[in-house]
């Protein structure tokens, strides 16, 4: 059955606000967009019409990375204090977070950050899973509660040889054995939300033969590979003392760049990295708030949009909430370049949404006919009027995730009113609180 969602306002591709305008939805994709009337005289017999008054309709955001399973460290009382890049994962995140991880778990974790991504707006993520001794079967947990949440994701596993040889290779195979598994559904006419990617951690946790062989089977499988690039300063300084050269150096010197990689972080790249990533077609994703978190650097997002990058936004699993998200982008920035200039609402929007889309490698992000149906619907009661001139700055500094209305993906309504229709928001939270006590059982 096909539906029109009729607003007051849409964010149109562009950065063009249309008013009084329409989106017509058939199966999961979008099949016409225009002004309210011209769209609702297509409409059939028992179409349905989400007719949303004063709101604003907008394409749902592309969460191009992210770690769902690290939902239950928010606030976990770890006994050390790290310090620097290395410290925070060898003292805390890897002991006493990944390797502690277990299947429920990381349902547990999932579930959450599933309702809290819906209830921002967002509609497609892409997850890296970090958990040594989650697998095999990992992803599978996962998987299971993204699509009871109605949510679309990339899922793949960190494969990485710092838990050991072994643990590295059953990590390579976790994701190719996921991807297979989705991809044969696909072939067998099912429209799954999930798929999978080949995946591995950095330069400074998988040897060259690790890396040649992660490549060679994303390669096979055609699933794409995304891993971290230069979070901090800590992957180049090792880089470059084991190496003799840079991680992008190193990474193109072995043929392991090209247009099916999503490389993630990106913060400490040189303007020479930054042109050999975009000369292979490297898709790259961007988290303005998780860098200042691990006291990482700015990354040079600036550089890389000048450049022509395919750039997403991500929440790395740090603050999930997609408005806050752009926020970071929109003023981190601005003020490490002393510059005002740099990265406008329109473009922290379109990076938002079509952005990560393009890095994520999904067709959507945009209100347009033959994109996905990935569709939200926002408040746009902002005390001050919405005009064409200011309304992506309306959005981006004065709308956050209690607006968002409806959230639609691939055609299905999955949030209505504010309310999740897919989960049970109390019992996720009350089960996820469970999960974070048992978890940190022991820490304080
Ligand atoms: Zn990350």
């Amino acid at each position: 059955m096909a539906c029109t969602i009729t607003g007051r306002y849409a964010l149109a591709p562009g950065g063009e606000l249309k008013e009084d305008w329409a989106v017509r939805v058939d199966g999961d994709c979008i099949v016409a967009t225009g002004p309210r009337q011209a769209v609702l005289a297509m409409a059939a017999p028992g179409d349905e019409l989400l007719d949303t008054g004063d709101s604003l309709i907008a394409p749902g955001f592309c969460n191009s990375h992210m770690h769902a399973y690290g939902y239950l460290a928010h606030g976990i009382p770890v006994p050390v204090v790290p310090s620097g890049f290395d410290g925070f994962l060898r003292d805390y995140w890897w002991p006493w977070v990944e390797d502690r991880l277990d299947h429920d778990y990381i349902r547990a974790a999932t579930a959450l950050a599933c309702v809290e991504m819906l209830k921002s707006g967002v509609t497609s993520f892409c997850d890296i899973l970090e958990a040594p001794n989650a697998i095999p079967g990992g992803l599978l947990a996962e998987a299971e509660v993204v699509e009871q949440a109605g949510l679309r994701a990339i899922l793949s596993f960190e494969a990485t040889e710092r838990a050991g040889e072994a643990n590295g290779r059953a990590g390579l195979e976790e994701n190719a054995s996921f991807f297979r598994m989705q991809e044969a559904r696909r072939k067998r006419g099912e429209k799954p939300l999930v798929r999978g990617m080949m995946c591995i951690h950095t330069t400074f946790s998988c040897s060259i033969p690790f890396l040649e062989r992660a490549r060679t089977m994303a390669t096979d499988l055609g699933s794409g590979l995304q891993m971290h690039l230069s979070e901090s300063v800590y992957e180049p300084v090792v880089s470059m003392r084991r190496y003799g050269k840079r991680p992008v150096a190193l990474y193109d010197e072995i043929g392991f760049l090209g247009p099916d990689i999503l490389a993630s972080q990106c913060v400490q790249v040189s303007s020479q990295e930054i042109a050999t990533l975009i000369r292979r077609g490297v898709r790259v994703s961007h988290m303005p708030l998780s860098n200042c978190e691990v006291g990482g650097g700015v990354a040079p997002v600036p550089d890389f949009l000048a450049a022509g990058a395919r750039l997403g936004l991500g929440s790395d699993g740090y603050i999930n909430n997609f408005f806050e998200v752009m926020r970071g982008a929109f003023l981190i920035h601005k003020a490490y370049r002393q510059d005002s200039t740099v990265m406008p609402a329109p473009t922290v929007v379109d990076l938002a949404t079509r952005g990560g889309a393009a890095a994520m490698g999904l067709n959507a992000g945009e209100l347009a006919p033959g994109r996905l149906a990935d569709i939200i619907v926002v408040d746009a009661g902002t005390p001050t009027p919405i005009t064409p001139g200011n309304a992506f700055d309306q959005y981006v500094l004065y709308r956050t995730a209690s607006d968002v209305r409806h959230v639609m993906v691939g055609g299905r309504l999955v949030v209505r009113d504010g309310r999740i229709l897919t989960l049970d928001e109390g019992e996720v939270i009350a089960r996820a609180r469970e999960a974070a006590r048992r978890f940190w059982k022991g820490m304080n």
